[in-house]
């Protein structure tokens, strides 16, 4: 994703890096390292997060009091959150037009914040345990994080182990085949359900995918390529099968007073009925519609649990915040260190 004009100035004059991959902005400003993810919608909608603490590796009291004065100045932030050592600010701008000037007040609410963070003389740290030495940025799926070097060797032991796990876990397709049916059953009658209430059923293709898809999981499958395109195909079968239901019971509804047909003879019908083309144009409807609710809403299903099941976590290192050995007893700064003391 490629940045706003306005923030690509900002990124500038702070000498931010950004990381089109992760969405991410980071760096330090004033002795403060901060990361800011930009919305991977485009839309200019951002968390700004920084972690701070006091020089002896505890954390502040003042922290959330510093956020929350300064949040009726800058109408863009629309929310903050303080856990332990990390502060989370989300920054939202509605209208196109105004990015400039939210941009701005993104710039001013830095500076601003920066000013308090020194006079209330807290410095970056781990976000874990809050020691500001030999602190580094890095991502964890995605996911910005601030961790001194001992919080990083056990998050990537972690990491390690769980893509251990991952690798190990065979599935079983067999089982998890049986629970994509039983899960698309539910899909079925979901549909029929729809159906019969008079709405139009074609939503129900997503719920259809997404039920095959939990069955097989959650059964024990392990959703590499096999599982996933069996479930693909079951999820598209079953919502043909939910569809000829649906109608046979029409079917069956109208004429079972007068002509005394059972469900069964019903359903042998359908292709008589067929014929017609209005009956037919519906029918076929119907089934496209669902079909493209499937394929819209599946494609992220898809890709999230095979994800999930096949991607193994990761942790990456963007760059180091604070030097390991405590120099003196200042923090790095590129700027001046007054007021750092
Ligand atoms: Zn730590």
């Amino acid at each position: 994703m490629k940045l706003p004009k306005p923030l690509r100035d900002f990124a500038q004059k702070h000498n931010f890096t950004w990381d089109a991959k992760a969405n991410l902005l980071y760096g330090s400003w004033q002795g403060y390292y901060f990361t800011i993810a930009q919305n991977p919608s485009g839309r200019p909608t951002h968390i700004i997060t920084l972690s701070v603490g006091q020089t002896d590796g505890r954390p502040s009291q003042a922290l959330s009091g510093i956020l929350g004065n300064l949040q009726p100045d800058y109408k863009y932030l629309t929310d903050f959150s303080v856990d332990g050592y990390q502060a989370k600010i989300f920054f939202q701008c509605r209208f196109a037009p105004q990015v400039k000037t939210y941009v701005q007040q993104m710039d001013e609410f830095i500076d601003a914040l920066c000013m308090s963070l020194q006079s209330a003389q807290l410095v970056n740290c781990c976000q874990k345990c809050g020691s500001p030495e030999g602190v580094s940025s890095c991502l964890a799926n995605s996911n910005p994080l601030l961790l001194c070097q001992n919080c990083r060797e056990t998050a990537a032991q972690q990491i390690a182990e769980k893509a251990g796990e991952m690798k190990k876990r065979r599935g079983n397709f067999l089982s998890g085949a049986v629970g994509a049916i039983l899960g698309s059953l539910l899909g079925v009658a979901a549909w029929v359900l729809v159906y019969r209430l008079g709405y139009i059923a074609a939503i129900v293709g997503l719920i259809m995918i997404v039920c095959t898809f939990k069955g097989f999981s959650l059964f024990g499958g392990k959703l590499n390529v096999p599982g996933i395109l069996f479930c693909v195909v079951l999820s598209a079968a079953m919502l043909y099968v939910g569809e000829q239901v649906a109608i046979a019971w029409e079917i069956y509804d109208t004429f079972r007073t007068d002509f005394s047909v059972t469900f069964f003879q019903a359903y042998q019908s359908i292709p008589t009925f067929m014929e017609y083309d209005e009956f037919r144009r519906a029918v076929i409807a119907d089934m496209a519609y669902g079909y493209l609710f499937m394929a819209a809403g599946g494609f992220s299903v898809i890709w999230s649990t095979y994800k999930q099941h096949n991607v193994a976590p990761t942790l990456q290192i963007l760059e180091s915040v604070t030097p390991v050995a405590p120099a003196a007893s200042s923090p790095v700064s590129s700027e001046s260190d007054a007021g750092q003391q």
